[in-house]
């Protein structure tokens, strides 16, 4: 390997820092014997935080109906094919049910931004996850919200929630959304979640339409300031309802390569290996554990509904029973020497 590119990430691995254009050097000159050292480096620092754990969470998508209109996104409000369904209080307490006695103890509630989830239903629903599963973490993934509405739902109980930024290049965020949309709110979002307490994920998708190392670079300068506790990346893949229909799909290598980075940046994070990974690549979550990973999120959510929240195509498990995707993905997950855990998983600091 070029002796230039192995300095850049012994740096890396020793100071969790480089300059912008490092990173996207990094990036831009990456070779497939770079990977294979940022996976070690990046494994060795997961294990010394984490072992060979990795968590479930249960994902429970609950509702499609979407005010927003991100060019990417298949729910998006002009897509009219898109057969819009939203669960009850009932149903999601069902989908918890159900995932509770399977051994999940995470519930990570997502959706695009419907109206109906007012403040008091929302509230109502997590309090009574939490009332019937007070062992468990609840997570939410609702979008952006006013910071009253943020403590409100603190304070009925959820532990966690996931706002990915979507790309920390103001330029090219609005190059990816409306105009109606906001970076500057996306991101005061992400300071008013930590603020209040949450243990909080932000994140992006991996070769979404205009990224380039230079934009990527602001995404691992980003992550480097936030100190997320979570953060999710996956592949961007392309949806037929969408403007960006035509556009290529990211890969599971760049992904993989990235994931390894950011255990770098930040040991502690909690690294999910996504189901876009899994659609770009039928290994592609086994390759994310073994790039630093260490969450999988199957899908909770009643078989009935799951084909319509469809963010992107060809969508992994939309056919599946919940029994039946926590196996799978603890066939996976030990095949590449780690092992799913029934606990909250919560971010570990280091000692
Ligand atoms: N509405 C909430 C929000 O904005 O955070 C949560 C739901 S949103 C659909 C969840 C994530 O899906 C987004 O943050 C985005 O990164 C991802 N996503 C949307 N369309 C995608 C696509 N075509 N390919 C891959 N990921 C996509």
């Amino acid at each position: 390997m070029e002796k230039a590119l192995q300095n850049l990430i012994e740096r890396l691995e020793r100071e969790r820092s480089l300059s912008e254009a490092e990173y996207a050097r990094l990036i831009a000159d990456r070779r497939p014997e770079a990977a294979s050292l940022l996976a070690e480096k990046a494994v060795a620092a997961r294990n010394r935080i984490y072992g060979s754990a990795v968590f479930i969470r249960g994902l429970i998508e609950i509702s499609n109906f979407c005010k927003n209109d991100c060019l990417y996104c298949g729910i998006r409000r002009s897509n009219r094919d898109c057969v819009r369904y939203r669960l009850t209080e009932e149903e999601i307490a069902a989908c918890a049910r159900e995932g509770y006695a399977l051994g999940f103890r995470t519930f990570v509630l997502q959706g695009g931004e419907d109206g109906y989830y007012t403040d008091e239903r929302l509230c109502s629903i997590v309090a009574r996850l939490k009332r019937e599963h007070p062992d468990c973490a609840v997570t939410l993934s609702m979008g952006e919200r006013e910071r009253d509405s943020y403590q409100r739902l603190f304070d009925a109980g959820a532990d966690r929630y996931l706002l990915r930024h979507e790309t920390a290049d103001r330029e090219h965020y609005s190059r990816l959304h409306p105009p109606e949309m906001s970076f500057d709110h996306r991101m005061a979002c992400l300071r008013d979640l930590r603020e209040i307490g949450y243990q909080v994920g932000c994140g992006f998708m991996v070769g979404s339409p205009y990224q380039t190392p230079e934009t990527l670079a602001k995404d691992l300068k980003f992550i480097e300031r936030f100190k997320p506790d979570m953060c999710g990346i996956g592949p961007f893949v392309p949806h037929h309802g969408t403007p960006f229909k035509d556009m290529p799909a990211g890969t599971a290598e760049l992904t993989c390569y990235l994931l390894s980075i950011i255990r770098l940046i930040h040991p502690p994070v909690l690294l999910p290996a996504t189901t876009a990974l899994g659609t770009v690549d039928p290994a592609g979550r086994e390759k994310g554990i073994s790039a630093g990973a260490n969450v999988v999120m199957p899908n909770l959510s009643p078989v009935a509904v799951r084909k319509q929240y469809e963010l992107y195509d060809n969508k992994l498990c939309t056919g599946e029973e919940s029994a039946q995707c926590r196996d799978c993905l603890d066939a996976r997950v030990r095949s590449v020497g780690c092992t799913l855990v029934i606990a909250r998983g919560d971010i570990k600091q280091e000692l």
